[in-house]
């Protein structure tokens, strides 16, 4: 199937283009983007001029920041593309309802991605606590925005939701390896004294889970999600790379995280074959309820 990648920046490069070039599913037929390209694909700066252009180019896989992608994604699915979302997947929940109901009225799809989802240890976990009752949990999730987003200014623009563009990514996985819904209870956000979106965020939620986001971490990165039931206690690693189960390493995958995105691409290759959306808007919902129930302290300045 031809698809069309919106949007060439850092992820579109890191892992769009790698995954769609080893996929036997899929044909990078063209790119949109305002200054980025790939080399030896057909290119345009206009999307209205590519989809009219482009009739047999079905999927659009749009990979902008949040703020501007919903325009595009509904101009896609007016066009009569299918979609494909990076995360989050949308900049409002509003937004992201609108982009389901108007791709199931078209008879089209919209795929929401979760690639932390697909870490190669996470289905495992998911496997492990599905008969198991959660006592308490805690996440750890710290990280530089200076590595991985160098210079990004949206990040921290309204829309860009700070240090939740990496911790969604944590509750993309608690709600998928969950076998009981959670809720937010209560949050505090720390805000940078010149920025618009917090740079770090302590959550708390039902079953006694706790998370500490935090974008200041300099040196080892910390992505780890620890789980303690009625039956013994679980730890993911490194995004989900890694699972210990009481404290014992089990085997790891090979494909550790290298395969979230083409297994991302699998799964669209499976809705647009059978007409369907896959929209799961549990890990935004509890961002935006952090947004809304959290109390705000602000910080230090924060200079890319
Ligand atoms: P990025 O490099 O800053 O932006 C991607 C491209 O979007 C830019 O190169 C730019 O291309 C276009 N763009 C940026 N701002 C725009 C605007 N206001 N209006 C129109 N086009 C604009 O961002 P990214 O890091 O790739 O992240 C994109 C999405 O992927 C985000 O939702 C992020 O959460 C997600 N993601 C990122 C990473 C990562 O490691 N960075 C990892 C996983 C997921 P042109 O200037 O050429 O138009």
């Amino acid at each position: 199937m031809k698809i069309a990648l919106v949007g060439i920046g850092k992820i579109a490069l890191d892992q769009h283009v790698p995954a769609l070039a080893a996929s036997d599913d899929w044909e990078l037929a063209a790119t949109v983007s305002r200054s980025g390209r790939v080399e030896g694909v057909e290119h345009w700066q206009d999307l209205g001029a590519m989809l009219e252009a482009r009739p047999d180019i079905r999927v659009i896989s749009l990979c902008l920041p949040p703020v501007p992608r919903f325009e595009a994604a509904m101009q896609a699915l007016q066009a009569g593309r299918f979609v494909m979302l990076e995360k989050p997947p949308g900049a409002t929940l509003g937004e992201c309802h609108l982009l389901r109901e108007t791709a199931d009225r078209l008879r089209l799809g919209a795929f929401a991605t979760w690639h932390s989802r697909e870490a190669a240890m996470v289905a495992p976990a998911k496997a492990w606590l599905a008969d198991k009752t959660i006592r308490r949990g805690h996440i750890t999730w710290r990280e530089d925005v200076r590595k991985w987003h160098p210079g990004q200014d949206w990040v921290f623009e309204p829309g860009g939701m700070g240090v939740f563009d990496p911790g969604i990514n944590a509750l993309s996985i608690l709600t998928e390896i969950l076998p009981v819904p959670v809720r937010l209870t209560g949050a505090a956000l720390e805000f940078p004294e010149n920025r618009q979106a917090p740079i770090a965020a302590k959550l708390r939620l039902t079953n006694a889970i706790t998370a500490d986001f935090d974008w200041r971490q300099e040196g080892p990165q910390t992505w780890h999600i620890e789980i303690e039931t009625d039956q013994g206690g679980l730890a993911l690693h490194d995004g989900g790379a890694r699972l210990k189960i009481d404290g014992a390493a089990t085997s790891p995958a090979p494909d550790a995280l290298a395969g979230e995105y083409p297994r991302l691409y699998r799964r669209m290759a499976e809705l647009v074959r059978a007409g369907r959306s896959d929209m799961d808007l549990r890990p935004m919902t509890l961002v935006a309820d952090a947004f809304l129930l959290g109390t705000r302290q602000i910080t230090d300045a924060f200079h890319f």
